[in-house]
């Protein structure tokens, strides 16, 4: 019998659920910012994921929304983790110049976190057990939640149409309404039923339709109107009203929404800083603040991650352990000692680490013997201290089925694939209320066994939704479709 997958006439169909699920993005470069649109890549069937594994991440999501919080409330600790990075990495000064200029006099109405964490299960093989490590925590500019009810949507096609015969169990997921929710608390708080929500965006924006979710469901549910703006058409238009009140052209933001702003292209000149300092002087609520995104740099997480810092900022031990059992290894590339000794052990085992400069957004990280290469050539200057090392987490592959962005395959077959997932989480603080702190829903990312990097936006990862199993029936069912 020939499988489903194979029969031409359901791959057009998959093609059209994509397209009709608005599982899309803008098609290329050059093309102007309308509708012309092409599909996003997407695991025909979802992942198997364990239930116990997806239910810790969950949890501790309002114990890293809370770190979150206070990390960026202690200059001392982003200062300190800070301190060498800020010597050789002029993006990272630059927002912290701005971060250093603004703190003492902060305007924001609220405190706004609409971040992720990422994880992946580390597999160590038959009787090494299986433990959930968290890749990063992103706290700007967190994407893809726009996809969810799409996707949704298309794998309850598929499997009530062509895979009849396999049961999912995949969670209920809301990371598209918790995010809105969060923006309209916070401009709920800012007390104007005029002021719109800026979302900062690129000059050319390939994930527009996942941003445009956000944006359409703002104004079903809540009335709320957005605009877009990129950072130097913020410096041609924008002004601080008398009462510091962000004012573009003449429409009041309450909230700005940056989903661009974290990598050195979107600062082609200083007019783009300047204009990203006027939006950190204001009273909008910022997502994220300037110190936010420098809570969510690499480095800021490394130290997180030693000894005893985590302490410092969350009282309760047990939810310590439970957050600190997610952590992988990771060092400091000081020039001390261990730093040396990371250094040894990088070029000794580069297959073992990844290498990680201060960046965001994918296709920044060093791998296998790119590690090694890397590491020789910064090992020498001061710029190896803006770099952190990470013990490479390896997950459990299983079988998928991915469609890839139309045209490139027509033709479906199964490979080995591996997950990673993301919780999204809400915040949303006023003076010292605490107004909302909560898990808001996930993503799963999967990618061919092979494939170093993640992340739909480099396209190096497809879209996914978990389905869940108890971690034995996982165990033996990954086992059981690999030897397939
Ligand atoms: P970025 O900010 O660019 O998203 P990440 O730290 O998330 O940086 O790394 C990008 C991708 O690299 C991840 O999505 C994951 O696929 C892979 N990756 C990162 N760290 C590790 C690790 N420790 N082990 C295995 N893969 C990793
Ligand atoms: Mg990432």
């Amino acid at each position: 019998m020939t499988e489903w997958y194979r029969d031409p006439e359901t791959v057009r169909v998959l093609y059209g659920l994509t397209v009709s699920n608005g599982i899309v993005k803008k098609l290329s470069s050059g093309v102007a910012e309308s509708s012309v649109a092409g599909t996003i890549g997407v695991l025909v069937t979802p992942s198997l994921y364990p239930l116990d594994q997806f239910t810790l991440a969950r949890d501790v999501q309002p114990g890293f929304n809370s770190l979150i919080d206070s990390v960026s409330r202690s200059h001392e600790f982003l200062t300190s983790a800070l301190e060498n990075v800020l010597e050789t990495d002029s993006f990272t000064r630059r927002l912290f110049e701005i971060y250093k200029k603004t703190r003492q006099d902060n305007q924001q109405t609220c405190s706004l976190g609409i971040h992720r964490c990422d994880y992946m299960l580390d597999w160590r093989g038959d009787d090494g057990g299986m433990g959930l490590r968290q890749i990063e925590i992103n706290t700007v500019a967190c994407s893809i939640q726009g996809f969810a009810p799409g996707l949704k949507s298309f794998h309850e096609y598929v499997s009530s149409r062509y895979a009849e015969n396999e049961t999912f169990n995949v969670p209920q997921n809301l990371c598209l309404e918790a995010t809105v929710d969060a923006f309209a608390i916070a401009w709920n708080e800012f007390k104007n039923e005029e002021a719109a929500i800026l979302f900062v965006v690129e000059e050319e924006t390939f994930n527009m339709y996942d941003q445009l979710a956000i944006e359409v469901d703002l104004w079903k549910r809540y009335s709320i109107k957005c605009l877009r703006r990129t950072l130097s058409q913020v410096h041609g238009e924008a002004r601080l009203g008398p009462g510091r009140q962000l004012i573009l052209l003449d429409i009041v933001c309450a909230v700005v929404y940056f989903r661009a702003g974290y990598s050195p292209s979107d600062y082609p000149t200083d007019k783009e800083w300047e204009a990203r300092l006027l939006i950190e002087s204001s009273t909008a609520s910022l997502s994220p603040s300037a110190a936010y995104q420098l809570m969510g740099t690499k480095k800021v997480q490394q130290c997180l991650a030693s000894p005893g810092a985590l302490e410092q900022f969350v009282s309760d031990p047990k939810l310590v352990k439970k957050m600190r059992s997610t952590f992988a290894g990771q060092y400091a590339l000081d020039k001390t000692p261990e730093g040396d000794r990371a250094v040894e052990l990088a070029l000794q085992d580069p297959d073992r680490f990844v290498l990680k400069p201060q960046r965001e957004g994918g296709g920044n990280n060093y791998y296998g013997n790119d590690v090694r290469v890397k590491m020789e050539e910064i090992r020498d200057t001061p710029e190896r201290e803006a770099y952190i090392l990470m013990d490479r987490v390896h997950p459990p592959p299983q079988m998928g089925l991915i469609l890839r962005p139309h045209p490139r395959v027509l033709e479906l077959e199964r490979e080995p694939v591996i997950s990673e997932l993301g919780i999204y989480g809400t915040y949303v603080r006023r003076g010292e209320k605490v107004v909302l702190n909560t898990a808001a829903g996930h993503c799963l990312r999967t990618k061919p066994v092979a494939v170093n990097e993640g992340g739909i936006g480099v396209g190096a990862s497809y879209l996914d939704s978990p389905s869940l199993v108890a971690t034995e029936d996982f165990i033996r069912k990954i086992k059981h479709s690999i030897i397939m």
